[in-house]
């Protein structure tokens, strides 16, 4: 039976990787971090266009305080639960940490659908959600970024906010903002390129390379279409791909130019021409080199792991695997390149904007990338090395380095909770 629920999920996640510690180093501590620090729940009052006040719930969750500041996106959308929040914000932690960047969890939540708002209401509301929780942010506190429906525009009024009520010009307490409010070069490629830094790593490490690879992509809109393009300029064979609803196949290859066309005039990739199309989720079980989900969380379950074929998956979704799935897929022997590595790439460019705000000193694209691509391959380096030779999953690894590290920042600071 799958279970679905996130926040046990993740709590699963992090015990497996516990249990390969010595827990005694740790004692009661293992249990603190199964848990977030605090979830704060707030109103925020908002005037509408039509001068009615409507009332809009947010949340926020802040997992660990053993390494301050706090780090992580706030998402705009309608359906939410506490325990989703409350594990993306474990997940942001063993994310930062994995990639030992100084940075710990949070995530932020307003239940809306923004498609509903004019653009004044959505100003209203992003400007209101930071003066409800502008004590417990700033760029030494919690440092906050985009994340499911939330954009730079966004960032730059609530840092502008923040600025405002704290009255000092704070272009750190936000990160992912445009140029023009001293957000990073290469922000935008950075996702993308962070995959694509991870995989080429892992490749080399098993002596392999990307040359006439088949990958499939299973939503591929914004970031996942750029790192499919810069796959092909790679010399990978791109043969299987979806928006929201169609798939589309052809054994040769998609051409890509025409599908970025296809998304530029907002049609969908049932529009392209010479390919196979269906809705058929089973696409995932189809044979390729590389498969790569992208859309949704929960995709992979105990019930279609047996049926997988690729010999290598690469998750851009959070949480496109169950733990119970994780399983199978290991004992099949397909290696799972896991979300909080692959995906590390956009909280390290957070970071290193975050970096570049506190010193008042800007880096060109260049110098981000090249400060990338060197911590993000150590990173999966040290993840890939170990789990071989300790004969467990990339992603069970992953958790082991980042809980490690989070248990031993705790030991350092206080001996009692
Ligand atoms: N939405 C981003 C993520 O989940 C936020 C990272 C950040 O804080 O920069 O990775």
């Amino acid at each position: 039976m799958t279970n679905n629920n996130p926040f046990l999920n993740a709590q699963k996640q992090l015990k497996k990787a516990i249990d390969i510690l010595d827990k005694k180093q740790y004692t009661d501590k293992v249990e603190v971090i199964s848990n977030v620090k605090r979830l704060l729940e707030i109103s925020i009052p908002v005037k509408m266009d039509n001068w009615e006040i409507k009332v809009f719930t947010g949340f926020r969750s802040q997992h660990n305080d053993a390494r301050w500041p706090f780090k992580g996106g706030i998402r705009f959308h309608q359906d939410v639960t506490r325990d989703e929040v409350k594990a993306l914000s474990v997940w942001m932690s063993v994310k930062c940490s994995v990639v030992d960047i100084p940075l710990w969890g949070w995530k932020g939540w307003i239940i809306v659908d923004p498609k509903t708002l004019s653009i004044t209401e959505l100003e209203r509301l992003s400007r209101w959600y930071v003066r409800e929780l502008y004590k417990y942010i700033g760029p030494e506190i919690d440092v906050p970024a985009p994340d499911v429906n939330t954009t730079p525009q966004i960032m730059s009024w609530m840092m502008d906010e923040y600025s405002k009520l704290v009255w000092i010009y704070s272009p750190g307490s936000f990160t992912w903002k445009p140029l023009t409010s001293w957000g990073s070069k290469w922000r935008g490629r950075a996702t993308a390129q962070g995959w694509v830094y991870v995989l080429q790593k892992y490749l080399d490490f098993v002596w392999d390379k990307l040359t006439w690879k088949t990958f499939i992509v299973q939503w591929a809109w914004n970031a996942g279409l750029t790192f499919a393009e810069i796959l092909v300029w790679l010399w990978a064979k791109l043969i299987w791909i979806s928006d929201s609803k169609w798939w589309i196949y052809n054994e040769n290859w998609l051409d890509l130019s025409e599908i970025v066309s296809l998304k530029n005039n907002k049609k969908s990739v049932v529009d392209y021409k010479d390919a196979e199309k269906v809705t058929n989720e089973k696409i995932l079980e189809m044979s390729c080199d590389i498969l790569v989900p992208a859309a949704l969380e929960n995709q992979i379950v105990t019930e279609n792991a047996p049926n997988i074929k690729s010999k290598l998956i690469l998750e851009l979704a959070n949480w496109p695997i169950t733990p119970e799935a994780d399983n199978i897929l290991f004992g099949k022997n397909i290696a799972v390149i896991p979300d909080i590595l692959a995906n590390a790439g956009w909280v390290m460019v957070s970071y290193f904007e975050q970096v570049q705000n506190n010193t008042n000193f800007y880096w060109d694209e260049q110098e981000v990338d090249t400060k990338l691509k060197t911590k993000i391959q150590k990173a999966a380096v040290d993840v890939f090395e170990k789990a071989k030779e300790h004969k467990v999953d990339l992603r069970t690894w992953a958790y082991v380095i980042s809980t490690k590290r989070i248990l031993d920042s705790m030991n350092d600071r206080y001996e009692n909770i």
